[in-house]
This record gives structure tokens, sequence and C-alpha cells, in this order.
């Protein structure tokens, strides 16, 4: 039998955006290296100023529930990122924020909707769809791998199997064409490169796998 599923309060959110921090960090410059190839090379320092932010922000002032911590963090990437990626994962943090709820602490279940309300509010915001090369790309697999895992018998292995389905995502952009972002810009040139903000998206479901599960 299953042990019991892992309860995700403040604490394990806190747990996971630094975590999330620390991969940024440790990946800049991959970041900024993908994003020179068909960007202007700014999503690593954009994201590690964001989420540099963002962690200074959850140590001067701790929030006191899931949702506070989640549009805390969603307040500072907006409020510090330039570029796309800002305004586009500070949504993704609101729309959690808002879909958390008073829960406290949030179930798997719970965390799953609020997860895929974050993309459906990347979409609303960005207005990517599949194939558009863009961190879409790694963050849709997530949540539908995330939601058919926890209709399956192995719930405890859900957010590993979203990590999984986020990093085939993030590498099945490579062949793609860009149609969305700055790096649409470079037409067919885009091609053959991975791309930046699928490749950030992966680091941060690969981060809730290790401190959520
Ligand atoms: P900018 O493109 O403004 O320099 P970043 O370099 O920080 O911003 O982020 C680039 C990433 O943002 C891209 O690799 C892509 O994944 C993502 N992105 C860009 N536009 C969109 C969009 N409309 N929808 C979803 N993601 C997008
Ligand atoms: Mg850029």
């Amino acid at each position: 039998m299953a042990d019991e599923p892992v309860a995700i309060d403040t604490a394990a959110l806190d747990r996971w955006i630094r975590a999330f921090a620390a991969a940024i960090a440790d990946n800049e410059e991959q970041l900024t290296r993908l994003d020179s190839a068909i960007g202007d090379a700014d999503h690593g320092a954009n994201m590690v100023r964001g989420m540099k932010a963002v962690v200074a922000k959850l140590a001067e002032s701790p929030p006191a529930n899931p949702a506070a911590l989640l549009k805390q963090v969603g307040m500072t990437l907006v409020g510090t990122v330039g570029g796309a990626s800002g305004p586009l994962y500070g949504t993704f943090f609101l729309r959690m924020a808002t879909a958390a709820g008073d829960a406290e602490p949030l179930d798997q279940a719970a965390f799953a909707a609020a997860l895929r309300a974050g993309v459906d509010g990347v979409v609303a915001r960005g207005k990517a769809e599949a194939g558009d090369k863009t961190m879409y790309d790694a963050l849709a697999p997530a949540v539908d791998a995330l939601d058919a895992a926890l209709g399956g018998e192995d719930a405890n292995g859900a957010l590993r199997a979203a990590a999984d389905a986020a990093a085939a995502g993030r590498d099945a952009t490579t062949p793609l064409q860009a149609r969305k972002g700055r790096a649409s810009y470079l037409g067919e040139r885009s091609v053959g490169h991975q791309d930046p903000g699928a490749t950030s998206a992966a680091l941060l479901i690969e981060a809730a796998a290790e401190t959520l599960a």
C-alpha cells in the first residue's frame, strides 16, 4: 500500500520556491546560452534577478499561508523580471494563489488544480499553443501527467511523472519553429535550439518533484 501522500503546507511551498531559485542560479549560464541562440541572452539574468528577489522577500516577510506565499512570489516576479517571462511566471503564481484559496495545507489534488490554473494563466496572458516553442510546451505535459498519475495507482509518483513529462516537453522544443515571443522573429532559424523558457519551466516542476513528494 502506498504511504500517505505528503500534504503541501506553507513550509513545503517555501522549500519548493527556494529549490527553484537554487536551480535557476545553478543553470543561469545554460539559460543565458539558450536565450542567446534564439533570443536576447537575458533569460538567465532575468530569472536569477527575479528568484533572488523572491527568496529575499520570503525571508523578509514570511507568508502566513499557501495562497499568500504564491501571491507574494507572483507579485515579486512581476515587479522584478522584465521581458516576456516576468509577467508570464508572475501570472502563473498569481493564478496558483487564487486557485489555492483558503486551503491549508493543499492536498495533492488541490496542488494539481492550482498548478493547472497557473498554466491556464500563462495561456491567458501569452496565448501560447502547444508546439509554439515556449514554456507552455514544458508546463502543459507536466500538468497532464500529474492529473493522469493522480487518477491512477501511484499518487506518490505523480510529481515525478510530471517532472519527467516537463523534461520531455522541454527536449521536444528543440526541433520546433518558434511561433511566440522574441524567438519567433527568427523564423526557421529558431529550429534546432532548445527553448529557454521551457528549460526554466522544467526546472520549476523538477523542484516540485524534489521538494513536495
Ligand atoms: P524576452 O523574450 O522578453 O527576452 P525572456 O528571455 O526572459 O524574455 O523569456 C523568454 C521565454 O519566454 C521564451 O523562451 C519562451 O519560453 C517564453 N515566452 C515568450 N513568449 C511567450 C508566450 N507568448 N507564451 C508563453 N511563453 C512565452
Ligand atoms: Mg530574452
